[in-house]
């Protein structure tokens, strides 16, 4: 039988936020200004981002406590294990389970400046797979294994974790830039989900037919989790220069030149995040993930261009 079409989910499209973890006090005040707002949209879960190298984890965890203590949102933490020895890696998970978060977004992250693949510094995970699996072992330790079918291959069972635990992972729709080929990339998503994962996030793109497309060779190559499209409104030219360079991702020459022409660049910016979500959402998408920048403002804007606000909870 054909693998169950995980896009379709019953209760309609969701959406949800990404945040990073803020940089000094300032930017600590501005993103509690931006989390009312966002919080009251009433997301699926807000996810916030890891510091390379784990540069960020203190404020990363400040940011995850605050929604587990002070919001109905569930929080989703960013983890990357490059550089890490299990020990560690295992440690920074149980932290992380202690403080409450049952929710995560495994990555394997990207090497340190200088440091080359098959490097000694790059640590013992070697994949954003082996995370996966670390962290349903570490919850193993609270909830005893059971056994769960694994999708795509009939009759195989792995162990997993008693207790539900989310396990995002993600998914590059262009091409991870150090990949050599989109099945590479189609094999390393399917690798995560037979690791255990349980949902995807996608990075940004800018045309809706780029995911959609990779979403149905997901299918096709046996991916069955959720695939949740990253969607960044980009407000500037500038911006949108910095975002290419670091995901990798080819510069979208109209909306560059749409951006460089207009006076108020936000709107130009928020119209072509909205377009963008509406042919996603006709196209099937199960949801939206919003890179907010920790700001509320355009990201709201587009959950209301396609009408997936809730007017009751949205700020005048
Ligand atoms: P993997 O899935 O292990 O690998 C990514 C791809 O690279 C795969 O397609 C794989 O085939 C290919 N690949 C891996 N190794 C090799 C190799 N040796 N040779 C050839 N190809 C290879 N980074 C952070 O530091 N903090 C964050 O909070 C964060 N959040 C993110 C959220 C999202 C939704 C996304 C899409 C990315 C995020 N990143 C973050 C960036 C991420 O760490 C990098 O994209 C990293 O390069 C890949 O991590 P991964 O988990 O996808 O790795």
């Amino acid at each position: 039988a054909a693998p169950p079409a995980a896009d379709a989910i019953a209760d309609g499209p969701t959406f949800s936020f990404e945040l990073y973890p803020p940089r000094n006090d300032a930017a600590a005040a501005a993103l509690q200004v931006s989390l009312g707002p966002l919080v009251a949209a009433g997301p699926e879960f807000i996810s916030v981002t890891y510091g390379a190298n784990g540069s960020s984890r203190g404020v990363s965890l400040d940011v995850l406590r605050h929604l587990l203590r002070n919001t109905d949102v569930k929080p989703m933490a960013h983890l990357t294990c490059v550089g890490s020895s299990y020990a560690e890696a295992s440690r920074l998970i149980r932290e992380f389970l202690d403080a409450g978060v049952t929710s995560f977004l495994a990555l394997r992250g990207d090497p340190p400046a200088g440091v080359e693949e098959g490097d000694v510094f790059l640590g013992d995970l070697r994949s954003a797979g082996e995370l996966v699996q670390l962290i349903h072992r570490v919850q193993a330790e609270r909830v005893p294994f059971v056994q769960v079918p694994i999708p795509g291959f009939p009759g195989a069972r792995r162990l997993a974790s008693g207790e539900k635990v989310t396990i995002a992972v993600a998914a590059f729709p262009n091409g991870h830039p150090r990949s050599r080929s989109i099945e590479q990339d189609l094999d390393t998503l399917l690798a995560k989900e037979a690791a255990g994962a349980n949902l995807a996030i996608s990075q940004l793109f800018f045309e809706a037919d780029e995911f959609l497309g990779f979403v149905d060779r997901a299918r096709a190559a046996g991916v069955t989790m959720r695939i949740l499209p990253g969607i960044m409104p980009v407000l500037s030219a500038a911006r949108l220069h910095r975002i290419v360079e670091l995901s990798g991702e080819t510069l979208p020459a109209m909306l560059l030149r749409d951006l460089e022409a207009a006076d108020d660049p936000a709107t130009v910016g928020i119209e072509h995040a909205s377009r963008l979500a509406a042919r996603l959402l006709d196209g099937g998408a199960s949801g939206l993930h919003l890179y907010t920048f920790n700001r509320h403002e355009a990201p709201l804007a587009v959950l209301g261009a396609v009408g997936l606000l809730d007017p009751a909870r949205t700020p005048a």
